[in-house]
């Protein structure tokens, strides 16, 4: 029981964002977004001291690590065109052609594009629902971690949640727009070339909705909106807060 944890009353113990329970060795520290965004070359060229981490069971986080990689080289190859992009789309041939089983899910992945007209990564829509499914689970990680950053409250995982995908030179979607629009809009990136994201939460009829946009690489656009579990009784809210632990 750690004398530290002024952030959070309701808990005894620093609690593991992605399962709500305390945190317990062995853990370990997840970086926020994940650290596979940023190429070696980025991190050799610059001081990058202000990455965000959080320590998490260790399990916890490797639960993700399969999915990660596979966000990573579905979102990778419309990375082209900034710094950040193209240090990680040359990463992404380097891996290519010395990593057999990296080659063989980028082959998998670029198999689905080909089936995509548009060539656009929409989860759930163009590439098939379940690798959907996957990178949504990727970016609900994201959003989890960086609320746990910026509020120290645990978003339930099981929340119901939309997500959208914009590839670069597409038209993001209009609430994204109106958000960025709005005249106190601020972002939070600590190196808003690799990574960039603002968050806004807003009243509606049943409740208050959160809506997160994210920039990668300063060329792709994802958003994320969702109820807020606290303020909603929608089945899947209550369903979602009733899962989650309370860390003893
Ligand atoms: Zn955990
Ligand atoms: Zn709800």
């Amino acid at each position: 029981m750690g004398p530290e944890s002024t952030q959070l009353p309701d808990h005894g113990a620093r609690p593991c964002y992605l399962c709500g329970a305390a945190l317990r060795p062995p853990t370990n520290n997840d970086h926020v977004p994940l650290r596979g965004l940023i190429a070696p070359a980025i991190t050799q060229r610059h001081n990058l001291d202000r990455l965000l981490t959080i320590p998490v069971h260790r399990a916890c986080n490797s639960a993700y690590s399969r999915d990660e990689e596979y966000f990573l080289a579905s979102l990778i190859p419309f990375s082209r065109g900034s710094t950040a992009g193209d240090a990680i789309y040359r990463k992404y041939l380097d891996d290519f052609a010395k990593d057999t089983r990296k080659a063989k899910l980028m082959r998998k992945v670029l198999r689905e594009f080909d089936a995509a007209p548009s060539g656009l990564v929409i989860p759930g829509k163009v590439v098939k629902r379940q690798d959907g499914a996957r990178i949504s689970r990727v970016v609900w990680k994201i959003v989890r971690g960086l609320h746990f950053h910026h509020h120290g409250t645990i978003m339930p995982d099981g929340l119901n949640t939309n997500v959208t995908m914009t590839a670069p030179g597409e038209r993001p979607p209009e609430p994204f727009l109106q958000v960025k629009d709005l005249p106190d809009d601020v972002t939070h990136g600590r190196y808003p070339g690799i990574f960039d994201y603002r968050f806004r939460c807003f009243d509606v009829d049943e409740g208050k909705l959160h809506y997160w946009g994210m920039l990668l690489w300063d060329k792709i656009i994802i958003t994320v909106a969702f109820h807020d579990p606290w303020t909603c009784d929608c089945e899947k809210c209550v369903a979602a807060l009733a899962a989650l632990p309370s860390a003893a």
